[in-house]
């Protein structure tokens, strides 16, 4: 007998072939296959011959009044030519070169037949159309709404239907998770049903409750994923942290400039947390170059001076160092001992530790662990804070406060998604006197006044980043490698002056060779792949040169140029583009990056242009789970997460939801403590 788990070998038609190219699609048992659903529906309405008009897009079901072959004047093709009758009117259907059909319909057959109604010679007609016997059974392929799946040339869309179709009875035993209170109070289809119409709407009605109740699901089990952690985290207890009031002012008044509005708000908001005897959940976000680093540091130092530890975690070994050396300074007038441990170097924790993911893969303890800080968080794995947090939690539930730092600047919507577990602390405001970042667009004539200019940045002092989309060269592409860059410029354009070279499969050791160079000035010139973007500062960097620049998405873009202007020089971005900008599309990215510095506005129009799926940054937050779910619809989104908290708030450990408590289960392996 064949169940959900069956494999697929056990259907009709499903041979090793076919095995393996449904494999690829991540299709190996019946329930993945059922969940496998049309990206698009043709919709053909059911008429009557008479009542056809050229150019419309109709099914009709008719007699097979003659059929026959024939051979084209032209070139060796085969026509096959049929007249069908359904009483009201008569319809020649057309095809080429499928011989076989003349054998398979006879004369007096009835058939359904779907496509673009034409008139020839005065005579109803249809080429190519949609065809099947009416005495296989269902329609599946030529009546009402039919689903096209994304077959990536694993099988035809006849293929699909029919193996769909087989097995959709069993969409019966799909188990659904979704409470039906939650089901019941927003009227929405059960789970069996939803897939069921998903495939085979009867009318539009029926697929858009079906698609709801899809969308739903998704949105529902990522918010209640949230809402358990948010409820975890509500039970676990944190050391409150009193407000080391005289050493933080300190810090801010030993700062060279005085903090922005948005900054002190930050940070006042951080102190709140800190006091709290539950730990602390919060992100800061704010864009480049706003100065997160600073409000960092006051949390680190209010909690050092309560006698705790604090620890950093940056994506990169590099940005770890340079974290490590501008804490250090601004944290110098302290007594604080601030340490390093990464993969390389590893000292004894301090008071102030900064790593990277190291810091939760050793087997490093902390005694007085109170506070958390993972910059660039997006860069992490979503699993990772609570990673870092199930293994800072103590025997008797005292977690470390937390705090998440991103750049990536985001809608509403998606940070409820994406983030809805946190509070959030925006610095929505830069530091005064920035100078606008000059972005120009250079196309392939303009090359060399482009680097003459780059020359005298750097005979005035200044320092350079050239960033290239690949480390090697790809002759299918076409597109700049850094390493040719690195070689070509070096004997070419920048003869006589020093250049570094970085990309992401060097050394550590290596890299930060290269960094320190660039660092203290011993290079002028870096040359590197987008391993550069996040974080790096150097303070004399005036100009920032991406080759093949349309190959980056906006916000990456943006990112880079953040790497530039952090000093008081003016500051410039270069967008290299050789070929002929070709899309208007392109065009219009490259343009907006001209014309604003925000970089939310400029993730917005990324949005729009690309989808969420493509803002840089945000590529392991897990929105692949979203498949039918738009991220658009807040109104969902924000029924969803109702939803989700109120069965998290009634029944903390899911025990009155089996069903629920195993698909979360499937679906998240982080350890959720849902016991
Ligand atoms: P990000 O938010 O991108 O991490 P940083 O913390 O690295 O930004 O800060 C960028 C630069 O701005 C640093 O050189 C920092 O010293 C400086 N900075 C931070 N806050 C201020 C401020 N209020 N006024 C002037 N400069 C500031
Ligand atoms: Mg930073």
């Amino acid at each position: 007998m064949i169940t959900l788990k069956s494999p697929l070998s056990e259907l009709k038609q499903v041979g090793a072939a076919k095995l393996t190219k449904l494999k690829r699609l991540g299709i190996t048992d019946i329930a993945s296959l059922l969940f496998y659903t049309p990206f698009r529906y043709e919709n053909y309405v059911q008429r009557d011959i008479a009542s056809l008009q050229p150019g419309e897009t109709a099914n009709i079901t008719g007699t097979v009044e003659i059929i026959s072959n024939r051979r084209a004047r032209q070139r060796k093709m085969i026509i096959t030519e049929a007249i069908v009758n359904d009483g009201t009117g008569t319809i020649k259907a057309t095809w080429f070169n499928q011989p076989f059909l003349a054998k398979n319909i006879e004369n007096g057959d009835e058939i359904s037949l779907a496509g673009l109604v034409q008139e020839n010679w005065g005579q109803l007609a249809m080429t190519s159309p949609q065809y099947e016997k009416v005495s296989s059974g269902d329609k599946l392929h030529t009546s009402g709404l039919i689903p096209i799946y994304h077959s990536l040339e694993a099988l035809s869309q006849k293929q699909w239907r029919a193996m769909i179709a087989q097995v959709l009875p069993l969409a019966a035993k799909l188990p659904d998770w979704l409470p039906d209170l939650i089901r019941k109070e927003l009227g929405l289809p059960t789970l069996p049903e939803a897939i069921t119409h998903i495939h085979f709407p009867k009318d539009k009605n029926e697929l858009e409750q079906a698609r709801k109740r899809l969308a739903f699901g998704e949105l529902f089990l990522r918010q209640l994923k949230m809402a358990a952690i948010k409820q975890e985290f509500s039970t676990l207890k944190a050391i409150p942290m009193a407000f080391a009031e005289e050493a933080v002012k300190a810090l801010v008044d030993s700062l060279p400039f005085p903090l922005t509005q948005a900054q002190r708000r930050s940070a006042w908001e951080i102190i709140g947390d800190l006091k709290k005897s539950q730990p602390m959940n919060r992100l800061l976000q704010g864009d480049v170059g706003s100065g997160k680093t600073v409000v960092a540091a006051i949390a680190a130092l209010n909690v050092i001076r309560n006698g705790y530890q604090a620890a950093l975690m940056a994506p990169t070994e590099i940005l770890a160092k340079q974290h490590a050396a501008s804490l250090k300074k601004i944290l110098s007038p302290f007594d604080i001992s601030v340490t390093i441990l990464t993969r390389t170097s590893k000292e004894a924790p301090g008071d102030f530790i900064i790593g990277t993911q190291a810091l939760i893969q050793e087997k490093v303890s902390f005694d007085r662990l109170g506070l958390v800080i993972v910059d660039e968080q997006h860069r992490f794995g979503v699993g990772q804070r609570e990673e870092m947090l199930a293994k800072h939690r103590a025997k008797d539930s005292i977690s470390p406060h937390f705090l998440s730092m991103t750049a990536t600047p985001i809608p509403r919507s998606l940070a409820l998604t994406i983030y809805g577990d946190l509070d959030l602390s925006l610095i929505d405001q830069m530091p005064p006197g920035r100078k606008k970042i000059i972005t120009k667009i250079v196309r392939g004539d303009e090359r060399n006044k482009a680097y003459e200019f780059m020359r005298e940045q750097m005979d005035k002092g200044g320092q350079v980043f050239v960033v290239c989309p690949l480390i090697d060269p790809s002759d299918k592409l076409g597109v700049k490698s850094a390493k040719e860059e690195y070689e070509r410029l070096g004997k070419g354009e920048f003869a006589g002056y020093k250049i570094s070279f970085l990309h992401g499969q060097m050394k550590p050791r290596e890299k930060d060779k290269a960094m320190a160079d660039f660092a203290q000035k011993k290079s002028q010139i870096m040359v590197s792949t987008s391993v550069i973007e996040v974080g790096i500062d150097i303070p004399e960097a005036t100009v920032m040169a991406i080759e093949g620049a349309s190959r980056f998405g906006l916000s990456q873009l943006h990112q880079f140029r953040g790497r530039v202007g952090r000093g008081d020089k003016q500051s410039y971005c270069l967008l290299f583009e050789d070929e002929e900008i070709g899309s208007k599309k392109t065009k219009d990215r490259l343009e907006a990056l001209e014309k604003y510095d925000d970089g939310r506005k400029l993730a917005e129009i990324d949005l729009k242009m690309r989808g969420y799926g493509r803002i840089h940054g945000l590529e392991q937050s897990g929105f692949d789970e979203l498949r039918i779910a738009s991220i658009f619809d807040y109104e969902m989104i924000r029924q969803a997460r109702e939803a989700a908290y109120k069965i998290i708030s009634a029944d903390p450990s899911l025990k009155r939801f089996p069903k629920l408590k195993a698909k979360l289960k499937d679906l998240y392996e982080f350890p959720l403590h849902l016991e």
